[in-house]
This record gives structure tokens, sequence and C-alpha cells, in this order.
């Protein structure tokens, strides 16, 4: 039987305590053991390095306060303005909701979809899913519902960009500030706090805890003839191919529908998307008293005018250097499939994991123009709004991200001949 163990991040006490259960690696796919859960340590996969288990080690009641003070906050954080601007006599405030109305009445519908999904529904869909989940195994129930609500909870992680939208809402300011006066009011300062809850109960969250906690395990005898469900992690004997994962309720694949395809069109679509996002102005925003539209190198180059270099590294990294390297990494990783290589897999897989994570911070961009545009709109002096390019680098964006979900990064084990 090929069961190994995972060795990597073990403690000297965790080595020599007993195993819990097993594990099928969704990067790799070798079957393995996984020590007793032990907050100090973080379970690599033997074979890959991809982190398999990080039990946050704190009671599952701390990321349900955290979620649910997150909810609370962001009553006000919606409702209170946001940001105010002065200039010629005149204010401008800001909510939230006025940048959707705006960015739509602007010809900007893309952008206008995006802020009202990704800042409005999918978090607080996110929030109120995980506060029902935890709040339901606090009461000890285990209602009909929880799988689901769980796996819609994890599944909306990517795409609830709340803290995207913060750092969007730094740059809107800091940028503004150079030309105009500008204030952040209460509810940004809401917003914040909802932020650094919603990051704390992301973090104190077990989600393998979780998963325990809502349904069975399976122990396996022969680990070439069960499939690892992605949702839920649970192994089910290869003949459920096609079935309902009988925890959390997702059809189990043993890989990947459609991986090649789906993968590959997006990720052309986003190479064509990404030259008129970077060839055409993205906004346009006031540097003194003068509407300057700027490309997204453009935006950089006038941060680094105006001294703010930790900006201009950051927004360099976030809206130039992500997208091309989701899609250079996203390549290499399909190219070393179809070629059937063996090399670097290692490499490759953490490439693929880096770019998994990271790629939702290439929103960054759009979100900082949701911000300003509802404070900018004095007169033709001082003016600030979406231009052409801020569709195609938004569809970059989220096209790249589908691409990226879209893949499977165990075909490149498979190629390699180093199925389980
Ligand atoms: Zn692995
Ligand atoms: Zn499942």
């Amino acid at each position: 039987m090929n069961v190994r163990v995972a060795e990597a991040g073990w403690s000297r006490e965790a080595r020599s305590a007993q195993y819990e259960h097993e594990v099928r690696c969704p990067y790799c796919d070798l079957v393995q053991f996984v020590p007793l859960r032990d907050h100090r340590v973080v379970v690599a996969c033997l074979r890959c390095r991809s982190r398999l288990e990080h039990c946050a080690g704190t009671d599952p009641n701390v990321a349900l306060a955290c979620a649910l003070g997150a909810l609370l906050l962001l009553i006000p954080a919606w409702t209170l303005p946001f940001l105010t601007t002065s200039a010629l006599g005149a204010t401008r405030t800001s909510h939230l909701f006025s940048s959707i109305t705006i960015l739509w009445r602007e010809g900007q519908p893309l952008l206008a979809v995006v802020v009202g999904l990704f800042i409005l529904v999918f978090p607080l869909l996110r929030l109120l899913s995980l506060s029902a989940v935890l709040f339901a195994l606090r009461a000890g129930d285990k209602p009909r519902w929880l799988p689901a609500a769980f796996r819609l909870c994890n599944a909306l992680q990517t795409w609830a960009m709340l803290d995207v939208f913060l750092l969007g809402l730094l740059v809107a300011y800091f940028r503004m500030r150079t030309s105009i006066p500008a204030t952040i009011d209460g509810g940004a300062i809401f917003f914040m706090a909802a932020v650094v809850l919603g990051v704390a109960a992301r973090a104190s969250l077990d989600k393998v805890g979780v998963w325990h906690m809502i349904g069975w395990e399976r122990r396996c005898t022969d680990p070439t003839s069960v499939i690892g469900c992605l949702s839920c992690g649970l192994l089910v004997a290869d003949s459920c191919e096609g079935q309902a994962c009988p925890r959390c309720g997702d059809i189990v694949h043993a890989r990947k529908t459609r991986s090649y395809s789906r993968s590959l069109a997006l990720l052309l679509a986003s190479l064509l998307l990404y030259i008129p996002a970077n060839l055409y102005p993205i906004a346009t925003i006031p540097i003194g008293l003068t509407p300057t539209s700027y490309t997204v190198l453009g935006g950089v180059l006038d941060l680094l005018d105006s001294h703010l270099f930790g900006l201009a590294l950051l927004v360099f990294t976030a809206s130039f250097t992500i997208p091309l390297l989701k899609m250079a990494g996203l390549a290499w990783c399909i190219a070393s499939a179809l070629k059937r290589q063996s090399k670097h897999l290692v490499a490759k897989t953490r490439v693929y994991r880096i770019v998994e994570e990271a790629g939702r911070w290439s929103m960054v961009d759009p979100l900082t123009i949701a911000c300003f545009v509802p404070v900018l709109q004095f007169n033709g002096l001082i003016d600030g709004h979406a231009q052409p390019a801020a569709t195609p680098f938004t569809a970059v964006v989220i096209l790249t991200s589908l691409a990226v979900k879209a893949f499977d990064p165990r075909l490149m084990w498979d190629a390699a001949g180093k199925r389980t």
C-alpha cells in the first residue's frame, strides 16, 4: 500500500504522536496521513510541499465572533459617508452605493457589477453563511443546509474582496490628496474595522476542523481507489466519480472536467484583453488642476512623481506584475502537463499556488477607480472617471482567476507519470 506520511512542518512532539486521518493532496494527488491536529503545526504535502492542513488552534467561537462583528460593522460602513473632497467652494461625499450608481451611469457596467458583487453581495453572503454554520455547530445542530452553506462560504473566499477594496480606498485617498483636500469619513473607518475582523475570522477559521464537525471521515485501504473531494477533502471510492459527495454534496471528480480546454480558452481571452487593458488609459484623475488620463503603468509613474513610492510599488506589483505572472505561470503549468515534463514539478506547483492566492489583488486598480470617481465630479477642471481600459483590465483579472481555477495542477503530476 502506497500510503506515505507527510513530514514537513511536524514538530518533534507531533512526530511521535498518533496519526489522525488520511488526506489526498489537492495539488499532486498523493494520499498521506496527517498527524493529530495541533495549532503549532503546519502540515505540508510530502511530495509537492503544498500546505495540507493548518489547524488554526482556536475555538470556533473566535471565528464566529469575528464574523458577526464584521457583519455588524458593515452596516454603518455601507450607510455612512466614505470619502469627502472639497474644491472650488464645493464638497463631494461618497457612499459605497454611489460608486455603483455613478459607474453604471458613466457607461462602466462591468465595473459597477464587480463593485456590487465583490464588495457588497459576496462578502455579505460569505459572512452570513460562515456565521450561520458556526452558530449551528455551536448549538449542536446539523441542519441539512449546513454543508451547502459552508461550501458557499469557502467558494466565495476568492471573490469577497473587502480587503482589496480597502487597499483601493487607501490608494485613491493618497492619490487624491496630492491634488485636492480629501478626508476619510466614518463609513470608511467602520469599513476598515470590518476588514480587520473579516481577516481575523478567516485566519482563525479551521476549515478542516469544521468539515470534521459537519460529517464523517472515511479510512481508505487502497489509495489508488479513492478520490479526494475538492470541496471538503473527504475521500470517496472512485466508483463515486460524477456523484454527489456524501459529506458536502458537491459533485466529485477524479480530475476537474475539461480542465485543459477551459483553462486554455480563458487564458487566451485574458491575453487578448491584456493588450487594450495596458495600451489605453484606464482612468482620468486631476493632477494639479489638470484632468490627466493614465494607463496602468502611467498611474505608477504618477505615483512616483508624487513621491508615493510605497504605493507606486504596490500598484505596480498588483496591477502590472501579478496579471503578467499569473498568465505566464499558468501557461508554464499547462505546457508542463501537455508536454509531459517531469522536471521542476514542485516549483510549478508552488507557482500555481501563488498565482491562485495572489491573483485577486490585481483588482486593486479597478476598485481604486470606484473609490475616487464619486468624489471627483466637480467640473471640467477637477474631474475623475473611468476610461476605456477599465473594462478590459477588470475582465483580465476575472478571466485569469477563472483560468487558474479551471486548471487542475494534478494533471502535471499525472503527465509526468507520478500517479499515486
Ligand atoms: Zn501534494
Ligand atoms: Zn465533499
